[in-house]
């Protein structure tokens, strides 16, 4: 926690707003404050007047001077949160719940599978990965979206990233669900980009961020694959209001996503009922 009153906003300033998708915009924060997070966090983030929503910053967690969070319009707040402007004041608190477990992947070949704003999480999860890249055997990264418009950080991706497979042990696999014209990367649901992987899934992890269907149907697929259900991470999300495990909002079964989670292996809530809910 960055506070002391766990429920007490950090002001911060509107630095930029890119927009990433018709439906997406990341939002550059600086804190007043000194603010710190890992990867795989969530923060509060209220906008005056409006209300408060639960995000996870999708920036690295080494450059603390800016937060970026990565919002997808849904209704009111994240409506009121793309409609900021550089200069608008927000508040936000936490940081609140479990990181990704890095110490778990040390090792390993790390799988991250992400969908949509499902990738949010998960660049900032890479930008960590990448932080203490030899601790690592090998990082394949499957980014998915609709369309090549709906694609979100696509510039950074296509300009950035796919080259640091020249220097580092990172590969990537880019699909569209539907391609267009100028698209030269795959096309098919996330889940194809599982198809023929390189990768000795014995000594792997898989992280998987999406929306819920994505969520499901790539778990499926990887346990197929063979992994095991202790090693697939997934970021799940529900509804919640007070983000420290009072109001009970969003309880998956016995487990708290706000104070548990959000990060939790698939071996350990396969048996709720409302896993995919
Ligand atoms: C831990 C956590 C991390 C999250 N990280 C991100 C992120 O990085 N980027 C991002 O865009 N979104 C993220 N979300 C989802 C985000 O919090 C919701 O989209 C937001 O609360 C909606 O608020 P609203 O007032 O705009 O929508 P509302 O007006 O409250 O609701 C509009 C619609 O969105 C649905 N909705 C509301 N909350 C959620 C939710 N938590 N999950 C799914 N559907 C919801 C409602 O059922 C309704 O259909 C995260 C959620 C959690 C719990």
């Amino acid at each position: 926690m960055n506070q002391s009153n766990i429920y007490e906003p950090i002001r911060c300033t509107v630095d930029g707003v890119i927009e990433e998708s018709p439906a997406i915009k990341t939002i550059v924060l600086i804190p007043e404050k000194q603010f710190s997070f890992e990867a795989g966090q969530f923060i509060s983030m209220t906008v005056p007047d409006v209300g408060e929503a639960p995000f996870t910053p999708s920036s690295s967690p080494f450059k603390t001077e800016k937060i970026e969070v990565t919002v997808m319009k849904t209704g009111l707040v994240t409506g009121a949160i793309h409609a900021l402007k550089k200069g608008d004041v927000v508040g936000i608190r936490g940081p609140y719940g479990k990181p990704y477990p890095l110490e778990n992947f040390a090792g390993k070949e790390v799988l991250l599978v992400g969908g949509g704003v499902g990738l949010a999480p998960l660049r900032s999860l890479f930008f960590s990965l990448l932080h203490t890249i030899n601790a690592y055997e090998k990082i394949t990264f499957c980014c998915g979206a609709k369309t090549p418009a709906d694609y979100i950080y696509k510039n950074q991706i296509l300009d950035e990233w796919l080259r640091y497979s020249e220097k580092m042990p990172v590969s990537f696999r880019i699909t569209v669900d539907k391609k267009d014209e100028g698209w030269n990367f795959m096309e098919g649901l996330v889940t194809t980009t599982l198809d023929n992987l390189d990768i000795k899934i014995s000594n792997s992890v898989a992280v998987v961020c999406g929306p819920p269907v994505m969520m499901r149907f790539t778990t499926l697929k990887l346990l197929d694959l063979g992994y095991s259900d202790s090693d697939i991470y997934l970021s799940m999300e529900r509804k919640m209001y007070c983000a420290v495990g009072h109001c009970r909002h969003c309880l998956i079964g016995p487990y708290f996503v706000c104070k548990d989670g959000p990060v939790f292996t698939y071996n350990a809530i396969r048996n709720e009922p409302s896993v995919w809910a």
